[in-house]
């Protein structure tokens, strides 16, 4: 019998068996439709490292880790597909109320990195994991303040999860359009991307902006607002770096109206920054952490909800027979999950990948910054880390957004070169314009240079 990996010797009947029947995410899906002109859906196949090829054979530098900022430590790993195996010829998958070997020795690693923070609950998604903050959040409220500390505010321009609730806290409104109504209590707050804030930006920005939370905070009343949910730099609402005064003020009023601090950390966490969280590099000390994409770097489905003991204690009064979180994942209990992320963990450690992605990530702004004299189209640089954005404008003296065309031909001619970049598509009108750089946390300097080459010639060739 055939193994899964020979029919890629028959490339054509993968490529029309993907046309056939597969609902892809994120893609129109006319162009692929048979036809004269019809398009072959692109059908990834093997990676090594930071390099990824497809079904054609063709080779591609993956500066996005995955697509979505996911293959933290690069493809290929063995190390981790043999803890995975071994997890799942030991014992694959157990769920509820019991424990795991995998799932016990994680957490206890993954707390070392996390002072101030001690109990992690295991889902399977960035959006599973979020809305399990939410329902935490929501039953200290039925429990602790007679239902009436429940309201969940998040930030314009921030994604939390592409589920119903999780896109209620939702702050991109393209991702939104065409599923609501949304769960009611969610409440949005002003984003803080100094570049984009007009009048407010200048000296004292951070305050500024920190303020306009306070302003919502008041408007709602203090009583009623349950957690405060923050993304530490957001992602693909193109990519934002708090001002300077942002997070002491927040950590300061969550604190003053008692409101819980949740940060999420789906794409931030596991060094992508240069810290092991985006949040310890302003010295915050958030009430419940959320992860999922660089747990396992992609080598199995997990994510998890990390609290304080502070926030656990609370689900602790066994008078109340409903008293416990009533809340389950099923693919939480799948040991792959952590049998892969402690291995991750102990890759990054041993490889020191949290200092290469400061270096790397240093290198790389200073490279696209260079960019920006040759090519005014660029109209900031912004990131931390090995997490970096270029702000593309048609015009920089009034920062009129580059049309989205034109920034959708600047990544594809990237990948007709062999390189893989994003771009903050499809999340605000008018402001789908930001350049989005992740690659893994391995990249070197000559990785860096064939990316920035890559973006050079595309803008010249696209806006010239
Ligand atoms: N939170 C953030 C900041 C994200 O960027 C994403 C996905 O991109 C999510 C949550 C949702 O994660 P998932 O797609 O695993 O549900």
């Amino acid at each position: 019998m055939d193994t899964l990996y020979d029919r890629q010797n028959d490339p054509r009947a993968v490529i029309e068996a993907d046309r056939a029947h597969v609902w892809h995410h994120l893609a129109q899906h006319k162009p692929f439709e048979p036809g004269p002109h019809a398009l072959d859906p692109r059908i990834m196949v093997e990676g090594h490292g930071l390099r990824v090829w497809d079904i054609t054979g063709k080779e591609y530098l993956d500066s996005v880790s995955g697509g979505v900022w996911t293959t933290n430590i690069g493809y290929g790993r063995e190390r981790v597909a043999n803890a995975v195996r071994d997890s799942i010829l030991k014992l694959c998958f157990w769920a509820g109320a019991q424990g795991t070997i995998p799932g016990a020795l994680y957490a206890e690693r993954l707390i070392e990195k996390m002072p101030g923070l001690s109990r992690v609950y295991y889902a399977n998604s960035g959006s599973e994991a979020n809305e399990k903050a939410w329902k935490m959040v929501r039953q200290i409220s039925h429990k602790h303040h007679g239902g009436r500390k429940s309201k969940i505010l998040y930030r314009d321009r921030d994604y939390h999860g592409t589920t119903l609730a999780a896109l209620s806290a939702g702050g991109q409104q393209e991702r939104n359009a065409m599923y609501g109504p949304f769960a009611p209590g969610f409440v949005q707050v002003p984003h803080c991307l100094e570049y984009r804030a007009g009048e407010l930006a200048g000296e004292g920005y951070g305050e500024r902006a920190a303020a306009q939370i306070e302003e919502v905070i008041l408007r709602e009343g203090p009583d009623t607002i349950g957690a405060l949910c923050l993304e530490p730099i957001t992602a693909g609402g193109g990519i934002i770096v708090p001002p300077q005064g942002y997070w002491e003020r927040v950590q300061e009023l969550c604190r003053r109206y008692d409101i819980l601090l949740h940060i999420d950390e789906v794409v931030c966490g596991f060094g992508r920054t240069g810290t092991w969280f985006g949040y310890q590099q302003y010295g915050l000390q958030p009430d419940i952490v959320t992860m999922a994409k660089g747990v396992a770097s992609g080598y199995a489905a997990i994510s998890a909800c990390v609290t304080t003991e502070a926030v656990f204690d609370q689900f602790k009064d066994d008078t109340d027979r409903l008293g416990y979180f009533r809340d389950i994942s099923t693919f939480g209990g799948c040991t792959a999950g952590p049998a892969a992320a402690l291995e991750v963990l102990a890759i990054t450690e041993e490889e020191n990948l949290l200092a290469n992605s400061t270096r790397m990530g240093a290198y790389l702004s200073s490279q696209l910054q260079t960019l920006m004299s040759r090519h005014p189209a660029i109209g900031e640089v912004r990131g931390l880390g090995l997490f970096q954005g270029a702000e593309l404008v048609a015009d920089p003296t009034t920062r009129e957004p580059l049309p989205e065309k034109q920034v959708q031909a600047i990544v594809a001619d990237c990948l007709a070169q062999g390189v893989i970049i994003g771009a903050s598509n499809r999340s605000m009108p008018g402001f789908n314009n930001t350049l989005l750089f992740a690659p893994a946390l391995i990249a070197t300097e000559g990785d860096i240079d064939q990316i920035v080459n890559a973006v050079d010639g595309a803008i010249g060739r696209v806006v010239g």
